[in-house]
């Protein structure tokens, strides 16, 4: 007697057929094996936005009555495998409700699996994963992040790929042959099994100690208690914003924006913008543009792109007219949101050679819209990596 759940976090929009595919392929082979089981999704945001990070969740019983049992929750509150199908969800997770932050080992039971698609290492990834009290483990499965969602249909094996490792974890769960059989019954390829196969063989993985990880408290808000509401519905104004100092000189000027602070903050982000503020010519075209109005103006006239409020959308980038100003780099770069520009006042020859470090991390990822042709070169790479061709070319960082 046994229910298994497993939890796939993926980006909205972006990989929701692939979040589908797998969580509905784990259910179908758990069948293959005489259980029952249940595939469903929950959105990170209504409606599903762009790269906003959401869950899709299958739940595998020995029987109706276990099966209904654990149905009768909103979402399974421990599960036995995390998916992260992109390495950057790593960094936490923020839920369409006023939670805050929520680590993305938060519900992996202890001892469970967070398994990762990703070409980074494990150092790199536990820089990211919050610390837990608990020990876990981390799988990963080698791949760039793979969009299979609505706009855009990347079919690079990565569902199957995960089918396999699934099986090689959790074999309680779903047994390979079940998986193997699961994929001839749903995508009739053999090549899908070979690489369900591959991926069994090769998954990597590593048991993480307590306290091991990002050990910065994930941010979190202050609810209001049922006594404190006020009546009706209620949104407050946000305030207009203020000026601020400069951390060398001391000046007060520009203008940050206030900013809502229970709006989503960077956790939809996979690649943010690095500013060359020594090419910056402050034409404000990033200023206008920018969609989440993330710029701060800082006391002598540059724009500063807030990390605690950057989407991650490339469009600073996209509209400004200095090449090689602002470069959007792999966020999986990155382990803070310190202000650019303050880090530029501080030390000038610092910030060069950091700006020098970082822009090598330019990335493959994006959502995808970035080269004509990307797509259609990295499904070929994947599909061939996945079933034993030559190792993925690069590790982009992501
Ligand atoms: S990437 Fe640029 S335009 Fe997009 S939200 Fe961030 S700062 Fe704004
Ligand atoms: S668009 Fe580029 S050049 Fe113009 S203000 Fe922004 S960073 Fe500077």
């Amino acid at each position: 007697m046994a229910t298994h759940s497993v939890e796939v976090v993926y980006r909205g929009i972006f990989q929701k057929t692939l979040a589908k595919n797998i969580t509905r392929g784990i259910v179908l082979a758990a069948v293959k094996q005489g259980k029952i089981g249940i595939a469903f999704g929950r959105y990170g945001d209504s409606p599903e936005r762009n790269g906003i990070p959401a869950k899709n969740f299958a739940i595998v019983a020995d029987n109706e009555e276990e099966l209904q049992a654990s149905m009768a929750q909103y979402e399974p509150k421990s599960v036995d495998l995390t998916v992260a199908l992109d390495d950057t969800l790593c960094k936490g997770v923020e839920s369409w409700a006023w939670y805050g932050l929520q680590p993305i080992n938060r519900l992996t039971r202890p001892g469970g699996y967070l398994l990762v698609t990703t070409m980074l290492d494990f150092a790199d990834l536990l820089q990211m994963a919050h610390a837990r009290e608990q020990p876990y483990h981390l799988a990963l499965v080698r791949g760039l992040p793979s969009f299979s969602g609505l706009w855009v249909y990347k079919d690079d094996h990565t569902d199957v790929r995960v089918l396999g490792a699934v099986s090689r974890l959790l074999p309680d769960l779903v047994s390979l042959e079940a998986v193997e059989a699961a994929i001839r019954q749903e995508w009739k390829s053999e090549q899908k099994v070979a690489s369900a196969r591959k991926a069994y063989e090769r998954v990597e993985v590593m048991a993480v100690a307590p306290g091991v990880g990002d050990r910065r408290r994930p941010y979190e808000f202050e609810l209001p208690r049922w006594w404190e509401l006020r009546e009706g519905v209620t949104i407050p104004a946000i305030v207009p914003g203020e000026a601020f100092p400069d951390p060398t000189t001391g000046a007060v000027g520009g203008w940050r924006p206030a900013r809502n602070p229970y709006f989503k903050k960077f956790s939809t982000r996979t690649m943010r913008p690095v500013i060359d503020f020594e090419a910056c010519i402050k034409c404000t075209l990033c200023w206008l543009q920018c969609p989440d109005s993330c710029f701060d103006v800082t006391p002598d006239g540059y724009y500063d792109a807030n990390m605690e409020a950057c989407c991650g959308c490339g469009v600073c980038e996209a509209v400004c007219p200095v090449d090689n100003c602002i470069t959007m780099v792999n966020e999986a770069a990155f382990t803070n949101n310190d202000s650019q520009w303050a880090a530029w006042k501080r030390d000038r020859e610092a910030y060069r050679a950091w700006v020098r470090e970082k822009i090598q991390h330019r990335p493959e990822r994006s959502h995808g819209f970035q080269q004509r042709g990307q797509y259609e070169r990295q499904i070929r790479e994947m599909a061939a990596a996945a079933v034993g061709g030559p190792a993925v070319r690069e590790r982009t960082g992501g």
